[in-house]
């Protein structure tokens, strides 16, 4: 049999951070982790091609090799997954689809005329898709029914699909599921709320394999929550430790994890050693209300900010996501988030307007409380769309403080302070590779290092501040200098964003406002005011 893996291209996001893969001459931030795991619990006698969309599109020569096509997509990539089910199905082929956005919206799968679902975690549903295939079937729904698998017996993902070189970064997965509660959260529903984790052999030998393929570079785990089941993780990070150490620190790591990470000395001091530089925290809002409204409890429990910091003086920069538009919010979030960024110095705040995913509690509810705006899918989701329900606020109220808030956060002199303030208490690593505190530049990380300098220490307005923290920053904390540097050259794909972001959000308000919804007065003066500002800055910058 010979399997086409077919990874759909991603909108341009938050996370697509073109301007900075464009310096590095990279193509992706992250490789399709879901589909090589998938081809390694296929059978190995098949032949395998893998193609991400979002590096090139799928050729003529490969649509015709397949006999079978296989996808696996978020539902942030619903768009494309369309398009290449129908390419696919118009080329005659047999077409497989699985992953969280199936598993959450089997309908929409029937829909784009997939032939077979297999649905919920590979290890128990591809078993039966393949008794299935050897029975002669060509369409068929295959479901786990509730049965979680255990991930130890997981096989090593097929790493040697990968077009190595077009990745900024690679991923490996250690546990799956979450024990909260948080009602927006499809992880709850995908993966169950008792954390499964592989063993410290196993992350081990994935490890091996990735560092044998010769990366030397950021590798995510990319769990719902890395510290779900905190003392497996901070076993598994005991062997990472002495891997780390006996390969001279090949890799850095970056990871989700809930706030309550704070409350864990020993689980922060050890992925620190084990070389984790950066951690995504859902902090969502700093209101009380909402977060008790949206039972996200564990950031209730001890207060937010102080956790926060907690967190970067361990050592561990955090990235933090933030939501407007939950019920009961009060006007005004935009900016309590735009406080609780300053106070706190998170140099990466990722805020979006609230998205009822399907196949979460919340989506349950606004079904039941008739809110919904869209069926089945959810729509177009991703950081530039506005809610996919309706809002208690007004929702031209809530676009207004979302434009305005993710301005400010991104504004170049606020940014460079805050990345400035961040890193004058982030706790140094302990181990780099090469030797303490620095490591040996590679060649494109001197072109993005000129690049920044150019633009940002000579042409933008930033120039001062650039060469008073970066100097600062060399003489006061010269271990983290490098983790510095590489914050300021993700500015190059924030000053692109601010744009697009404003842009996005006007084109939709002003459709809204032409189909009668909410007119948007107030938000089209804003939005025109902002646009023409960011117009001045570009011609400064
Ligand atoms: S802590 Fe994160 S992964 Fe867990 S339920 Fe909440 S949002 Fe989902």
């Amino acid at each position: 049999m010979r399997c086409l893996l077919v990874y759909p291209k991603f909108p341009k996001t938050f996370w697509s951070f073109e301007a900075v893969l464009e310096l590095i001459d990279r193509k992706v931030t992250l490789p399709p982790l879901g589909l090589v795991t998938v081809a390694a619990m296929l059978p190995q006698e098949w032949e395998y091609e893998l193609v991400d969309c979002n590096i090139r599109p799928v050729t003529d020569k490969e649509w015709e090799w397949a006999d079978l096509v296989v996808c696996s997509a978020m539902v942030v990539q619903k768009e494309d997954l369309y398009g290449q089910i129908r390419e696919a199905k118009r080329r005659g082929k047999l077409v497989a689809v699985g992953g969280p956005y199936a598993t959450s919206v089997p309908e929409d799968m029937h829909e784009a005329g997939a032939d077979f679902l297999v649905l919920d975690e590979g290890e128990i549903t591809i078993p039966l898709f393949l008794e299935a295939l050897e029975r002669g079937e060509t369409c068929g729904v295959f479901r786990s029914d509730g049965v979680k698998p255990d991930v130890t017996q997981t096989p090593i993902p097929r790493f040697d699909l990968y077009e190595l070189e077009a990745y900024d970064s690679l991923s490996v997965q250690y546990s799956r599921g979450c024990p909260f509660l948080c009602e927006f959260c499809d992880i709850i529903n995908l993966y169950g709320r008792r954390p499964r984790t592989k063993t410290p052999d196993q992350m081990m030998a994935e490890l091996d394999t990735l560092y044998e393929m010769g990366w030397r570079r950021c590798v995510f785990m990319v769990d719902d929550n890395f510290i779900g089941n905190k003392k497996n993780a901070k076993g598994m990070l005991r062997v990472l430790q002495g891997w780390q150490e006996d390969h001279g620190y090949p890799f850095s790591f970056m990871t989700e994890a809930s706030v309550d990470l704070a409350l864990d000395k020993e689980l922060m001091r050890l992925m620190v050693a084990c070389n984790f530089e950066s951690v995504f925290l859902g902090i969502e809002t700093p209101d009380e209300e909402s977060l008790n409204l949206t039972r996200k409890y564990q950031n209730i429990r001890s207060p937010l900010a102080e956790s926060v910091d907690t967190i970067i003086r361990a050592g561990l920069r955090p990235m933090g996501g933030f939501i407007i538009g939950f019920d009961g919010e009060k006007p005004g979030a935009g900016e309590r988030i735009n406080d609780f960024v300053e106070e706190t110095a998170i140099p990466t705040p990722v805020i979006s307007m609230l998205q009822v995913l399907p196949n979460t509690a919340l989506w349950d509810r606004y079904k039941k409380e008739g809110r919904l705006l869209v069926e089945q899918g959810g729509g177009d989701i991703n950081n530039t769309t506005l809610t996919n329900f309706v809002t208690e606020r007004p929702v031209d109220e809530i676009a207004k403080e979302f434009v305005q808030s993710f301005l400010t956060a991104y504004d170049a002199n606020t940014y460079i302070d805050r990345v400035y303030r961040c890193f004058l208490k982030l706790g140094a690593p302990v181990k780099t590779r090469s030797f303490q505190g620095w490591v040996i530049p590679e060649l494109c990380e001197i072109r993005v290092l000129l690049t920044v300098i150019v633009r940002q220490g000579i042409l933008r307005k930033t120039r001062w501040k650039y060469w008073h923290h970066g100097l600062s920053i060399l003489f006061r904390k010269p271990a983290v200098l490098r983790h510095y540097l590489i914050l300021l050259a993700h500015y190059e794909h924030h000053v692109d964003f601010r744009h697009f972001v404003s842009e996005q959000i006007r084109t939709q308000l002003e459709n809204l406002e032409s189909q009668s919804r909410e007119p948007a007065p107030m938000t089209m003066a804003l939005a025109e005011k902002e646009v023409e500002k960011l117009s001045e800055e570009a011609l400064i910058g």
